[in-house]
This record gives C-alpha cells, structure tokens and sequence, in this order.
C-alpha cells in the first residue's frame, strides 16, 4: 500500500534559533501521535539539515533537502550532492521545485541527473511537477506535466521509480493564498497515475505516492487529501509553524 506524506518545505526561512524552535515544537507535537501510514518530512534549508536529522530520527519524522547539485562531486562552488545529503542521513531530496526551474532555469535534464544522483545514494526524490497559470488557461497543462515526468523520470526502471514521490504542484497555486479545486487535483493525480500505469504497468502505479501542492493549509488539507488519487501533500507557507503544519499532519 502507498504511503501517505506530509512534507514541508521551509524554502528560504529562519534564522539558526527560529529553525531550531520550530524543530523543537515539532518533536514535542508529533511525538504522541500514532502515524500508521503516514509519513512526515521536513525540508529546512541545507545549512539546518545536519540539527533536523538529529531531531529528526528521535522524533517520528524524516528529513529532506531541497535541493542537490546536478554532478557527483567536484569543482563547483556553492552547491551540495547527494552524497553529502546522504552522509547526514537525509531521506528524501525536493528535486525540481516551480521556483528552481524559474530562477535557477533547471531542465528536464538537469533534474533527470539529480535523480540519478539522489536514487544511487539512497535518497528518495520527491519530484515536483506543475504548470503555470497561462498553460492551464490554454489548455496545455496535461502536456505539461507529461513532458515534465516522461523527460526526467522515464529512463528510470520500475524499481528504481517505486523510490520517487511525485509532488504535483501547479505553479498557480505556489504561495498565492489559490488552491486547486478538490476536483482539479483528483483529475491531475488521476491523469499521473495514469502515465506512469501506461509505462510501468498498474501495480507499480499503485504504490506511487503522488502529492499535492499549493496553498495548501489546515483549511483544505482534508478536502484535498480525500481524494482517491491524493496522497498528502507537500507544504510551503503552512509548514513553517508547528501548529497550522500538525493540523495538516491530522487531516489524513
Ligand atoms: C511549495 O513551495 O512547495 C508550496 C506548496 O508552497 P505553499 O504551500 O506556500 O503554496
């Protein structure tokens, strides 16, 4: 049976002792409660990443980076491979985030090699997949998202793709307060669902966690997560308090 996930990405937020407090509030929340078949991570920044998985592996959730280089290692100042993440017991890797394809121009190749990288040291990708507002509006967004997954992830094996989480996450929705309709997201996973069944066959398709993303918050988190073909979420805004993100945490 697939796993159900919540994840928070804490972008570019807090300082040293914020991250630790908010580390810290979350041990305390999660620690009594039963998850069966839920699984939480959290993405800190990649300087925090070393403190989270320390708190982390003693408190009921599982830690993420947001980002890896796209080579093994090297001359290449600033960035942090996935062998590094692994050295610190990072169990999951955000690969492809709307903002990293927009500001740091990230193709379906580039992604394609970071997955590579993530899955030969362990790290279970959460991929990101999403269309802006003016692909919707055109009607393009099924083709969209199909390119996104069929570049970057269809040269991977079936037991290779059974580590992925893919994160469905229209950009539209990305910090905007606009959420997709319930039914948006069903017709979008389904349709995901649907690719990966024609690829890979309907069981591996099955076990496929595939999240939702954008704006969403304590509010929707139920609506969204009902769906048949919703299997959590992965969560900005609302993952940068203990509080709204536990809510979350409790609407499976
Ligand atoms: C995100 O950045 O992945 C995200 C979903 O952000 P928000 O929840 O703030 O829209």
């Amino acid at each position: 049976m697939r796993k159900n996930i919540v994840a928070g990405n804490w972008k570019m937020n807090k300082t040293f002792e914020e991250a630790d407090d908010l580390l810290f509030d979350l041990a305390e929340s999660l620690k009594d409660l039963e998850l069966e078949n839920e699984e939480v991570i959290v993405c800190p920044p990649a300087i925090y990443l070393e403190m989270s998985t320390d708190v982390g592996l003693e408190n009921n959730f599982a830690v993420g980076a947001q980002n890896c280089a796209s080579e093994a290692s090297g001359a290449y100042t600033g960035e942090i491979s996935a062998a590094m993440l692994k050295s610190l017991e990072v169990q999951y890797c955000i690969v492809g985030h709307s903002e990293r394809r927009k500001y740091y121009h990230e193709t379906h190749e580039d992604l394609e090699k970071k997955v590579n990288l993530l899955l030969d040291n362990d790290i279970s990708p959460i991929f990101c997949c999403g269309e802006v507002l003016e692909e919707r509006e055109s009607e393009k967004h099924f083709d969209i998202i199909k390119a996104q997954i069929s570049e970057s992830l269809f040269g991977l094996n079936a037991e290779e793709l059974l580590n992925i989480v893919i994160a469905y996450e229209p950009v539209w929705a990305i910090g905007t307060g606009k959420t997709a309709s319930s039914a948006q997201a069903q017709e979008m996973h389904a349709f995901i669902r649907g690719l990966l069944s024609e690829k890979y066959g309907t069981e591996v398709a099955n076990e496929i966690t595939i999240l939702y993303g954008g704006s969403c918050n304590a509010k929707n988190a139920q609506e969204l997560f009902s769906q048949n073909d919703v299997d959590g979420g992965l969560i900005g805004g609302a993952s940068l308090k203990a509080e709204d993100f536990l809510a979350i945490i409790k609407s499976f």
